[in-house]
């Protein structure tokens, strides 16, 4: 058994005496301090607890109720009892207003033992009764915690009537209320208009009711209105005699998962859609290629028709490499693996490379180009290869969604520290719903279209991806169906070379961007379209250019404009290509001149017909362009070469 101390603040030794014996008799464990004035009171407090203080009231040079202010200063959950002689009324009760536990007469010590017993209960029940308070307290305050920290789940409690009686921290985050505004308002407000009129909230409470918990997900609304996919549960209380007390009911916001889950579905959708797209691409070529081989095959089979087979296979086959090039492209740009090879360049060196590249295929569908390529200065640090797939896939796509005969304008002019180059067309335009999305893979805007020109809806992905590589933008603009689309691309213009010693020379305006300024070029061609494209090309190599149509008109063309060079096409109406080239060799005026065969014959026949009727050189359709400026120079610029 753990003694009582007990701290006595007594002058008279033989009271002191009296009353520890009295109090010894009832209770054994007492162990009594002795203090006789104020210091060693103060000294006794100081060095340690008691169970129990008792004073007497009148004492020399100290007085009781000081004793009993610093009684309650120093040691506030320690019962003070006076033990006293005389005390008046007024003087007791005045004792107890400053805290003293009881009073008992020096007369009538029988109360003591049982005040003193009283009085030690009672502390100790306090200090039970305020450790299990404290210990409440705590819980409390840890539950609080808990649940406050736990920012993304509402944790609510309900009534039994369906009013919100607590909310958590993370309610208010979730449910977008400040702290106290959800406390007394239904839990109807959390849910849809439809969900509230279809009764949700009061089912949900009355279903966990009956079945012990009920959990779904649904839609709820914020306070701003706005709404979000958020999982809920509820839990009825129960008091521990089984009485409904109300429900708990945690939700989480579940959007973001809700929003990843619907990109994988949309992503695999996609990718099926793409699967289905690329079998039909790839079954187009095939099935081309296989009726012409077999057709080829066939017994007998007159010259022209092997030779269209052939043409076929040839075609077919490009398409297919395209395909397949595309394909890895995009697996390679989207892994990130392309690296760029920069070059500070002429973009208008780029452009028009990309015009040769499409400009077959803008024959076959009769399209006119119009290019408008301005004076500026057009110095690109960029990859010219990367730059001009991007542009011949923009150009090949004007031309692919634009109806045959069509327009498509190429342009390209410095903005102030931009390039901005426009490729226009009058073709179907772009919805704008679809606007936003052409640039992200397998994107197409309509998939039932025929489709004889398909792609894999992968081009422009490359394009974005290439031109954001290269620090610019692209964006696509529309004004709707059939009204035509233009592609807008920026690229940063090259930063002025380092400045040297010697003042700058001049940029070169356009027409002296060729190695050779001033050179003319006579182009003979019946196909208007084809013959435009090339001197277009030409001149934006800084060729002159003249065209003529047909063998009079070349001859008359050279008489006067004094060509070096004559690009004639030997398929001429009339008078043909080799004809008009003996002509022109008859011309006294013309002794230098350069002529060169641009033929869809190939053969070695047509070669040497073309050698004897006086041609210096033979060009097989599709000429490469780049080929065709490096003969043009080495002819025009012997040093050059
Ligand atoms: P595709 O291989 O289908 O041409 P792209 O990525 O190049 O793929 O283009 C994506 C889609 O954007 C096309 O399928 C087409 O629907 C639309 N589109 C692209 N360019 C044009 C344009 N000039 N006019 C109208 N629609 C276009």
């Amino acid at each position: 058994m753990n003694p009582i101390h007990v701290l006595h603040l007594e002058d008279s030794s033989l009271d002191a005496e009296l009353i520890t014996k009295r109090l010894q008799r009832d209770e054994p464990r007492l162990e009594m301090t002795r203090a006789v004035g104020h210091d060693d009171y103060r000294g006794a407090l100081d060095s340690r607890r008691f169970d129990l203080i008792l004073a007497d009231y009148s004492l020399p040079g100290f007085d009781g109720l000081s004793a009993l202010k610093m009684a309650r200063e120093l040691a506030p959950d320690t019962p003070f009892l006076f033990v006293s002689g005389v005390l008046g009324e007024e003087v007791a009760i005045e004792t107890l207003k400053q805290g003293a536990t009881d009073y008992v007469l020096k007369h009538r010590l029988d109360r003591l033992a049982p005040a003193v017993r009283r009085a030690l209960t009672e502390a100790r029940e306090r200090v039970d009764r305020r450790k299990a308070e404290s210990a409440l307290h705590e819980r409390e305050r840890m539950h609080r915690l808990t649940l406050d920290s736990v920012k993304d789940y509402a944790i609510l409690t309900i009534d039994p009537a369906g009013q919100i009686a607590t909310a958590s921290a993370g309610a208010c985050n979730v449910l977008g209320y400040r702290e106290g505004e959800l406390i007394g308002r239904p839990t109807r407000i959390l849910f849809t208009p439809e969900d509230d009129r279809a009764g949700i909230p009061r089912r949900e409470l009355t279903r966990a009711g009956a079945r012990g918990s009920g959990d779904d997900e649904r839609w709820y609304v914020r306070k701003d209105g706005s709404h979000f996919w958020g999982s809920g549960l509820v839990t009825p209380l129960l008091d521990e005699g089984g009485q409904l007390r109300g429900y708990t009911k945690v939700v989480r916001d579940m959007s973001e998962r809700k929003r990843t889950e619907e990109a994988f579905l949309e992503a695999d959708r996609r990718k099926d859609e793409f699967l289905a797209m690329l079998a039909h691409e790839l079954r187009n070529p095939l099935s081309a290629i296989t009726n012409a081989a077999r057709l080829s095959r066939q017994p007998g089979l007159p010259d022209d028709q092997a030779e269209r087979a052939r043409g076929v296979i040839s075609n077919q086959v490009k398409h297919l490499s395209r395909l397949v090039d595309d394909l890895l492209d995009v697996s390679r740009i989207t892994l990130r693996k392309v690296r760029l090879r920069p070059d500070r360049v002429d973009l208008a060196t780029i452009l028009a490379r990309a015009v040769e590249t499409t400009s077959a295929f803008f024959e076959e569908r009769r399209h006119a180009l119009g290019l408008d390529l301005g004076f500026d200065a057009l110095m690109v640090e960029g990859d010219p290869t990367r730059l001009e797939q991007v542009f011949a896939n923009l150009l090949t796509n004007a031309g692919k969604y634009t109806e045959p005969g069509g327009r498509v304008d190429l342009s390209a002019a410095r903005e102030g520290d931009s390039l901005v180059i426009r490729v226009r067309d009058n073709g179907i335009g772009i919805g704008p719903e679809m606007l936003a999305k052409v640039f992200d893979l397998f994107a197409q805007v309509d998939r039932s279209l025929d489709r004889s020109q398909g792609g894999l809806g992968i081009g422009l992905t490359i394009a974005r991806r290439l031109v954001e590589m290269h620090g610019g933008t692209i964006e696509v603009s529309s004004e709707g169906n059939a009204r035509g689309s233009v592609f807008t691309v920026r690229l940063p213009a090259a930063k002025a070379s380092a400045p040297s010693a010697e003042p700058p020379s001049p940029l070169p305006t356009r027409s002296e961007r060729s190695i050779r300024p001033g050179c003319r070029i006579l182009i003979v061609d019946d196909n208007q379209d084809s013959a435009g494209m090339l001197a277009e090309l030409l001149k934006l190599s800084g060729f002159e250019v003249l065209k003529a149509h047909d063998g009079r008109e070349a001859i008359a063309g050279a008489r006067t404009l004094q060509p070096e060079i004559v690009l004639l096409d030997i398929g001429l109406p009339g008078m043909d290509g080799y004809q008009v080239a003996a002509h022109l060799r008859g011309e006294a005026g013309l002794k230098d001149l350069t002529i060169i065969a641009i033929t869809g014959y190939g053969e070695e026949q047509a070669q040497r017909r073309s050698r004897e009727a006086g041609f210096d050189f033979h060009l097989v359709k599709p000429v490469n362009y780049d080929d065709l400026l490096e003969l043009l120079n080495s002819r025009t610029n012997p040093a050059a070469v």
